[in-house]
This record gives structure tokens, sequence and C-alpha cells, in this order.
């Protein structure tokens, strides 16, 4: 990992008459990188980092407790580091990442989704759900998705570049600071959930995931002490990626997008089913089971028409059996419909129909909730709505 920042991404303008080189249109569009940002780092680099600039390096611990445990990156609040340089220090180790583009409240003011813009301008979503157990944020590990899933908000954007570990990790230092100062209803409460649900393929970020997954699950001030066991990472079913995640000594939980259990149908839903198809993605899942002891989610979104019969739902539940029931709990969910395309969800019996044919089967099988379908909470759908809007 670098310890020193990388050159500013914008090249000097040159002096006004200089003859310009043709710039190809791919490099002119590639997406500005985020500056180096402690949260990047781990203890030792941090150190390290501040002691190259010519730093004392507890510097590194003192700014660290603030942003991992005061939740802070306001200079004002820093009493303990001298006052002169103190705003320097801060604009240089903890710099913005993220700027507010627009924030809307649902379910009577206990999902907040936020829609946030990077370094470079591309968008980003984050959702805070609070509930009467437990505060859950959905966070975002790319902007856009190279995925294409084409009943996800985020599949039509395509990928436009992967977070930095930082970006992740600012999506929940803020979440946090807004569910500990109040703005949830229920009042103030502490963030004890994270999962990557929401924009991008955790496992096509590896690095920049684990990275936040480490230090998001680290107590402070090496990180935010939220249990890895409270961690979901959920996938499409990159099976190299579920292996590498498997073999990480974390327990964290993992959930695979199934939505069909046929690999004719599921080439089409999730298309990296062609590489992946669904048995070697189960088999993943199983390993991962063995590896980790945690139980993994299968994810289904149902569409009505598609694959929401109940003969899929026996079948689904024949392909998770041939392995074993003990690993595994499905989680059917109504699609959220996305503008522009003809899907939608079928009708509540239907999805009662299909969760209680799996039980019946011997599968552990929970409905999932839709938080904030009226803000469009579905995964990618406020940036979407942007840049249908902008772009
Ligand atoms: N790329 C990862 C994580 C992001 S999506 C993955 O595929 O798992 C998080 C979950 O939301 C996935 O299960 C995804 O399939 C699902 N999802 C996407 N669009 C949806 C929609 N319109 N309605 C319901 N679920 C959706």
């Amino acid at each position: 990992m670098p310890t020193m920042p990388p050159p500013p991404s914008e090249p000097a303008t040159p002096p006004a008459g200089t003859p310009q080189p043709a710039v190809p249109l791919a490099s002119r569009q590639r997406p500005a990188r985020p500056p180096q940002h402690l949260a990047d780092l781990d203890e030792l680099e941090r150190a390290k980092w501040l002691a190259d600039l010519g730093h004392r390096p507890f510097r590194a611990k003192q700014l660290a407790h603030h942003y991992f445990a005061n939740l802070t990156t306001e200079p004002d609040q820093m009493t303990d580091l001298p006052q002169t340089g103190r705003a320097d220090l801060v604009e240089q180790f903890l710099p913005k990442l993220l700027t507010l583009a627009s924030q809307r409240q649902a379910d009577g003011g206990s999902t907040i989704k936020y829609l946030w813009h990077l370094t470079g301008g591309a968008a980003i979503e984050s959702v805070l759900m609070g509930y009467p157990d437990r505060v859950t944020l959905c966070i975002s590990c790319q902007a856009g998705c190279g995925m294409a899933c084409p009943f996800c908000a985020t599949g039509t954007l395509g990928l436009v570049r992967n977070l930095s570990t930082a970006e992740i990790l600012e999506q929940v230092r803020l979440a946090a600071a807004a569910a500990r100062s109040g703005q949830l209803t229920g009042g103030p409460a502490r963030l004890s959930n994270v999962v990557f649900m929401g924009m991008g393929e955790p496992m096509a970020n590896y690095r920049a995931v684990i990275g936040g997954v480490r230090a998001i699950a680290a107590q402070p001030p090496a990180g935010f002490g939220i249990s890895a066991r409270n961690i979901t990472v959920s996938t499409c079913g990159i099976v190299p990626g579920m292996d590498r995640l498997a073999n990480e000594g974390l327990p964290v939980r993992l959930a695979v997008s199934l939505h069909a259990p046929d690999d004719d149908l599921r080439d089409e839903l999730v298309p990296i089913n062609r590489r992946y198809p669904v048995g070697a993605v189960l088999d993943a899942a199983r390993r991962y089971y063995s590896a980790t002891g945690r139980r993994v989610s299968v994810e289904y979104a149902l569409i009505r028409d598609v694959n929401d019969q109940e003969w899929r739902a026996a079948a689904l539940a024949a392909e998770l059996r041939r392995r074993g029931t003990a690993w595994v709990h499905v989680n059917p969910i109504g699609l959220n419909p996305v503008p522009q395309s003809p899907w939608t969800a079928p009708n509540p019996k239907t999805v009662d129909r299909f969760a209680a044919r799996l039980a019946a089967e011997g599968i552990p099988t929970t409905i999932r909730d839709t938080r904030g379908a009226d803000i469009d909470g579905a995964c990618g759908q406020l940036a979407a709505e942007e840049s249908r809007d902008h772009g």
C-alpha cells in the first residue's frame, strides 16, 4: 500500500495558446481517484505516513481516535491537538471524501437514505435503518456496478469506479454519527450492523472491501468496533471471492444473490452465472459455512411470473438440500420495481406461497421486509434517477 498521497489527478493547466495534444477519450473520461485518507491504512501505515511527512507518529492515533471513536473530522473538536496547524493536519490526513447530495426519510423516520457525491462527482448511496433491536447501515462499495443484472437499478448504470477503503468507511462514520446524534426516530442509537448491499459488487473490489470490513470490526482507535458477526457481505456469486473471504478468518455473514435455482433463468437475471453457475456458487457457499460456521443467506428477489413459481421454490429447496440444511437460510423479498423495467413484484400471497413451500421442504426461510420502498430504496435507484436527470 502506498504511504504517500497519489499525485493530483488534474494535470496543471498549460499556458494559453499552448498546442494541446490529442487526448484519447478513454483517458479523459477516467474518473478521478480520491485522495489518500488515514482510514485507507492500517495502524502501522498510518504512523509511518505521518512520520514521513514530518509529524510526530502518535498523532496518527489521536486522529484515528477522533475519526473512529468520536466519529468526527471537525478540527474544533480535536482539542488534544495543537491549535497551530490542526486544520492543515486534518485536511491532509482526513480529507473530505463524501459530499451530501440529498437525504430522504421514509418509514416514519426510521429509514434515512443518503445520496453522496465522491471525488470526481460519481454518486453512491447508503441507507440507514433503525429497528427496535438494532441499527443497520446498507453501504456501497462501487459507484455503479459491472454485473449488469437487469432487475437492478445499479446494474443499468454500468461500473463508474471502485470506492477506496476510506470512501467505504466514511459512509459508516457519517451514518454512525447520525444515529448517535438521534437522527432516527426513537432517539440516539448505536450503529450495530453493516451490510454491503448498496451499489456495487464487493468481490469485484475485494481489497478495498476487506480493508473496510477489518476497520469496521476493529476496536477503536483502529476501527469502529462493530462486531464482524454483524457485518454482511453480499455477492452475486463470484466464486473465487467467496473462497477468499472464507479464508480471511473473519466471522462475517455471507449473502448470495441467487434469484433462480436453474441456470437457464439465472443466466438472464444474474449474467455472471454464465461464468459461475448455480451449482458452483452453492458449492462455494457451502464451503463458506464449513470454513466459518456462519450460515449463508440466499437472497431471492421474487419477480412476478419470472422466478416466483411454486415449482421453482421446490427446485431451489432441492438444490440447497442436496448440500444439507444447517448451512443455509433463504430470504425471499418482493422485487422493488425499477423504473423503465417491465418487471414487478408478485402479489403478497405468491410471496407467502413461495416462502411456505421452501419451509415445507425443510429450508429455513424468512421473508425480508422492503424498507424505504417509497424513497426508491432498492439498490441504486437514487443514483440511477440522478444519472437519468443529469446524464
Ligand atoms: N452486488 C451484490 C450486492 C448489492 S445488491 C449482490 O449482488 O449481492 C444487494 C441485493 O439487492 C442483491 O441481492 C440484489 O440482487 C438485490 N436487488 C437488486 N435490485 C433489486 C430490486 N430491484 N429489488 C429487490 N432486490 C434487488
